[in-house]
């Protein structure tokens, strides 16, 4: 059985800080006494050698007295000032504290859309990578100016996830409400069990995490767990931690409750952990079981298996993969657009340059860009 994971011995960590931690709700303003003492622990491992790249909540919390934005749901245009007015606020309490331990940070927002394409994703990758040479403290939040409600994490749980699997981090931390995963909702089940370690994620985890208590963070449970998949399939592990302490890092190294997650022993390529880690449903590709089947042996999917599309998407983009039983079995990156699949849906490959007008690959998604079992998209984290 794997050792369970320590922050002693960890090279490179994603902190994730949830507003409810770093601002107080009733002022709107941040938490000084508590960020100076995380700080403190960050400017500690960061001593020791440990990368660490933070990923801080709070823009929004922080704008929410301004022009009377404080009404529990925001409207999107409401919600995108408010972020535009906060983040300044934020990046300036991030960089002050760091500044007093001479600590450089830099401020990164980042879209889903970012984390989606390719390039985009190469790009930020490098810049993050760049900067941890200099050793800066990357401080990440979601660029919720521009980020619409459709194509929005809209919870920095998944975002973090996604940026520990972009840095290849082997730490991520959620600093959270409460101190992990327990089997029902501790709030209203006396008999609720705190689960100190997490092997797999499993269907009855994901479950749990329904029922978990909320918080105030804007991803509840669900949205830690879908993280807990994304960080865990890149081989990173995860951690649920009590974050409301004064120096909640230090609490952790000195043996504080949580939960760890622990990472798949995958062997995937970057490429794979990308598509793995991808939350964007622009289409789904249904197959039939013989499709399935060579899926599962290894094999390309190819348009003789193909039953199906749904959705409107572009070659290269991230799509699902669905089974005759309407399950999402997979990802993968396509190699052709929506509407030209459906001129080959269901061709033997040497059907296809005929169908096409022109000469297409023979595979729909190549074995090389592809990822089963899936990951929970953002409606069915969402839904939850
Ligand atoms: N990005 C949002 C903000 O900074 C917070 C999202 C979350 O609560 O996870 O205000």
């Amino acid at each position: 059985m794997m050792q369970t994971p320590q922050l002693n011995k960890a090279r490179r960590i994603v902190v994730k800080i949830g507003s409810a931690l770093l601002v107080d709700g009733q002022n709107a303003c941040i938490r000084q006494s508590w960020l100076k003492s995380v700080v403190q622990d960050i400017t500690n491992l960061h001593q020791q050698n440990c990368d660490v790249l933070v990923v801080s909540s709070g823009a929004i919390a922080l704008a929410r007295y301004t022009f009377n934005l404080n009404r529990h749901k925001l409207r999107l245009a409401e919600k995108q000032a408010a972020a535009a007015i906060g983040q300044i606020k934020l990046a300036q309490a991030w960089s002050e504290n760091f500044l007093e331990h001479n600590i450089t940070t830099a401020q990164i927002l980042l879209t889903l859309e970012d984390t989606e394409t390719r390039l985009h994703y190469l790009n930020a990758r490098s810049a993050l990578e760049t900067l941890l040479k200099l050793k800066c403290i990357p401080i990440i939040n979601e660029n919720d100016t521009v980020a619409t409600s459709e194509i929005r994490f809209g919870d920095n749980d998944r975002l973090a996830a996604r940026v520990a699997e972009m840095v290849g981090a082997d730490q991520l931390i959620l600093l959270s409400d409460i101190d992990g995963l327990y089997t029902a909702d501790p709030k209203s089940d006396p008999n609720a069990k705190h689960i100190p370690v997490i092997q797999e994620i499993t269907p009855e985890i994901m479950t749990m995490g329904g029922k978990a208590p909320t918080g105030y963070s804007s991803g509840g449970m669900a949205t830690k767990l879908a993280a807990g998949t994304i960080a865990n399939t890149a081989g990173c592990a995860m951690a649920i931690a009590f974050g409301k302490l004064q120096h909640p890092l230090k609490a952790l190294q000195e043996g504080a409750r949580c939960s760890w997650f622990l990472p798949n022993s995958s062997t995937y390529t970057a490429r794979k952990r990308w598509i793995a880690g991808g939350m964007t449903t622009k289409g789904v590709i249904y197959i039939d079981h013989g499709a399935e089947k060579a899926l599962y042996s290894g094999k390309s999917l190819l348009p003789v298996g193909i039953t199906k599309v749904d959705g409107y998407f572009q070659r290269g983009d991230l799509i699902k993969i669905g089974n005759k039983e309407g399950n999402i079995i997979g990802s993968g990156v396509t190699a052709y657009d929506s509407s030209e699949i459906n001129q080959i849906i269901g061709l033997q490959t040497e059907d296809i340059n005929t169908s096409l007008g022109w000469e297409g690959p023979d595979e729909v998604i190549h074995h090389d860009d592809m990822v089963l079992p899936p990951l929970l998209s953002i409606s069915e984290a969402n839904a939850k």
